[in-house]
């Protein structure tokens, strides 16, 4: 028998069809993909990839830690400079080349509001000391899918800034270059993302994980061992109240460090919290404890990465889920029946939410022995209790961002 998504759920239209994603991402079919729209060979060619939170969930905005990994699939940019004033952007993505004026970016909407992802690092450019180039011919391609948690527009944005900046013949280090994506995001297109989607995107390294200490911000890479990869479940579905949920989670975290004595979760060890739990309203313990034990989870799975054991790593990754699912309620049925499924299928090492919450998409952490077949067994066991099929997306860890 089917049943449907509860109410609360509503359904998310993929944003690029599948067929969207058959593009061959090197230097050489860029710049023959540049050819084809511009006419001229472009004369920059820049790669960022997107990212999977790996675990640390809910842990930026209370000045914890977090894992990321930059996956192998991403957002390239080709780009060359012209002298007349103009500002081509063309994108598969919305088929049409948007023209612009030099100047002042201003904000765009409809068919041309992708083009906000690199006017905004236009516009951050100036906050960190930076030129920013005149008229150019850009182009942006993509095997990545967006809106599907993956970090696309992460992507688009340090992808943009090392074209821009290669155009403008400057080199400043890698954490200005994500802060420049981060100040795009946050002050250009207005989503309040934390550090983890540009400090994945621009510190990535294959066979690596990102680990971000979002309180610096401090990054640092931790190694990934050989003999898993990653599986993506997007369910295509997201609580029709998410922003809410997500401003709702924010508020409790800082009432129950305030109640703690404390600015931040992050300065509260799990010991300190077990023994206030008599103090605390129960809602905000049950949130501090997911944010807390969360934290020490990261610095659990820094360690067992670090011995290659990749058995804790997963133990790590679904204690992380179970706990969203019973003390921090961000995830869903749907994200809780895809992780029951994957952990007692052969080959994962572990499951959980990735992102947010309160929908979205499921990452699995799995050796040779799971594979396409399996996977499959996944979505249609999904497909048969809720009515549609996730999206399945095998990835492994890849470079971070680059010029190509
Ligand atoms: P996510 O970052 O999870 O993929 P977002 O909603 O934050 O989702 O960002 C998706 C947006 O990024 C798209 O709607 C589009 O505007 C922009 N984008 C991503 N990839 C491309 C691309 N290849 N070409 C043009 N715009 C893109
Ligand atoms: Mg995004």
């Amino acid at each position: 028998m089917r049943s449907r998504p509860g109410p609360r759920l509503v359904k998310v239209r993929p944003l690029f069809p599948e067929s969207f994603f058959v593009f061959d991402m090197n230097k050489a079919s860029l710049a023959a993909q540049f050819e084809k729209v511009f006419g001229r060979s472009p004369e920059f060619v820049t790669r960022a990839p997107g990212r999977i939170e790996f675990i640390g969930n809910h842990t930026d905005y209370n000045g914890g830690t977090v894992l990321g990994a930059s996956i192998d699939r991403g957002v390239a940019v080709a780009l060359a400079r012209r002298t007349d004033g103009q500002r081509n952007f063309h994108s598969r993505y919305s088929g049409k080349t948007v023209t612009l004026p030099v100047g002042a970016p201003a904000k765009q909407s409809g068919d041309a509001s992708w083009t906000n992802y690199p006017l905004g690092v236009l516009a951050a450019l100036p906050h960190f000391g930076l030129k920013t180039p005149e008229g150019f011919d850009y182009l942006a391609e993509s095997d990545l899918p967006a809106g599907a948690g993956l970090s696309s527009s992460a992507a688009i944005e340090l992808a943009s800034a090392l074209a821009f900046l290669g155009a403008t013949g400057q080199s400043p280090d890698r954490e200005t270059v994500v802060k420049v994506g981060k100040h795009a995001e946050n002050h250009f297109v207005g989503v309040p993302c934390g550090i983890l989607d540009q400090g994945v995107s621009g510190f990535g390294k294959s066979g690596r994980l990102v680990f971000i200490d979002c309180a610096g911000p401090r990054f640092d890479t931790v190694p990934m061992p050989a003999g898993a990869s990653f599986w993506i479940f997007n369910t295509h579905t997201k609580h029709a109240l998410v922003d809410g949920l997500y401003a709702a989670r924010h508020r409790e975290c800082m009432s129950a460090a305030q109640a703690l004595g404390v600015k931040l979760l992050v300065e509260v060890s799990p010991e300190k919290l077990r023994a206030s739990e008599a103090g605390l309203d129960p809602v905000a313990f049950k949130r501090a404890r997911h944010v807390v034990e969360e934290i020490a989870r990261v610095d659990a799975c820094v360690k067992a990465l670090q011995s290659g054991d990749l058995a804790a790593v997963g133990k790590l990754l679904t204690a992380s889920h179970r706990s969203s699912q019973h003390l921090f309620e961000n995830s869903t049925p749907e994200l809780d029946f895809l992780v029951d499924t994957l952990v007692a299928a052969p080959g994962v090492f572990g499951s959980r939410l990735t992102g947010g919450g309160f929908g979205g998409a499921v990452m699995a952490l799995a050796g040779p022995s799971f594979d396409a077949a399996q996977a499959e067994k996944v979505a249609q066991a999904y497909a048969a209790k809720y009515g549609a099929r996730p999206d399945v997306l095998p990835m492994n860890v890849g470079e971070g961002a680059a010029v190509l």
